[in-house]
């Protein structure tokens, strides 16, 4: 893998504006393409993405982007039979698998890179701050959810093994090209997306937003994932595919449903009454699933509740 570019802490406008100018030159007539040009218009007709869905016991994606002669693998899910079954796809598409990149660090994941991965000798990666809170909260994860999952929670756990910094492009050959972007704080402790460069606008974004599905809010910083959403509004192209960890692809018009979620749900938190917790935390899911009428990944939000009803200080011990 080679990696150049700049390194910054936040998200870089000139970084991502170079990105997009290669995707715009792609995309013009290709007799009119210098070598350059031409090679990005190659790079997107040669990367075909396969969405990889866990279905059970909740829905979780991973992807598998084919470029011509090789693969790399976005996360890999929490479930022993859903990762295994992942790896299982990567065999059969009969390609290398170069390398997995992990958007960031909740379970369902990363749990399943060590199956994933099982056999070969491959680069597993992601920005720092990701890969810290991953190894950190490992231990934490481990007893909560081996006795939720049993036997499908993964015994193999295992974690990145290359960190990248923000702005940074990977190469791992022919239409398997990213440019990291180092979120922080979010949906989860640390958060960061990979845009593919390509001919097409696309990137693979973790959860910063969910398909039309309940979100977990539980790492409590959903100020902070408002501002993130509100900083990719402004940067992503509007016709930029955004493969999601949860649920089909968006474009960038969805964060504006994401954010509306997360002001629901504040809302929702600080007018609840408190003086019964249980009646409290029973009205703000009451509420979301008004917003929202279905139960998928209820639970994620129910979890939330109570973390957020602490940090808006309307649930004192
Ligand atoms: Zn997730």
């Amino acid at each position: 893998m080679s990696s150049t570019g700049k390194h910054t802490n936040k998200i870089s406008r000139r970084t991502f504006a170079k990105s997009m100018a290669a995707a715009t030159l792609g995309a013009t007539n290709g007799t009119a393409l210098t070598g350059a040009a031409q090679a990005a218009a190659d790079q997107g007709s040669e990367t075909t993405i396969h969405r990889f869905e866990q279905g059970v016991p909740f829905p979780v994606n991973a992807y598998i982007i084919e470029g011509q002669d090789g693969l790399v693998v976005v996360d890999s899910t929490l479930t022993v039979t859903a990762s295994k079954a992942l790896r299982a796809e990567v065999d059969e598409l009969g390609k290398p698998l170069r390398a997995v990149l992990l958007t960031h660090p909740h379970p369902d994941h990363y749990a399943g890179l060590g199956n994933v991965t099982e056999g070969l000798d491959v680069p597993i990666v992601a920005v720092s701050g990701v890969n810290d809170v991953a190894r950190r909260d490992d231990v934490q994860k481990n007893e909560l959810l081996s006795g939720m999952f049993g036997d499908e929670w993964p015994q193999n756990r295992i974690f990145a093994n290359q960190s990248v910094a923000d702005g940074e492009l990977l190469d791992f050959g022919p239409g398997l090209r990213f440019t990291v972007r180092d979120i922080g704080p979010a949906e989860s402790h640390h958060d960061s997306i990979f845009i593919h460069e390509g001919e097409r606008p696309q990137a693979f974004v973790g959860d910063i937003a969910y398909g039309l599905m309940h979100a977990y809010m539980a790492d409590n910083h959903n100020p902070e994932w408002a501002r993130a959403i509100t900083l990719l509004q402004d940067e992503l192209p509007e016709d930029m595919v955004l493969y999601i960890g949860h649920g089909a692809p968006v474009t960038p018009g969805f964060l504006a449903w994401q954010d509306t979620y997360l002001d629901r749900f504040e809302t929702a938190v600080l007018e609840a009454d408190w003086s019964n917790p249980d009646a409290g935390a029973a009205s703000v899911v009451e509420a979301m699933q008004h917003f929202l009428p279905n139960e998928q990944l209820l639970f994620l939000m129910e979890l939330s509740v109570l973390p957020n009803a602490e940090r808006l200080t309307v649930l004192r011990e």
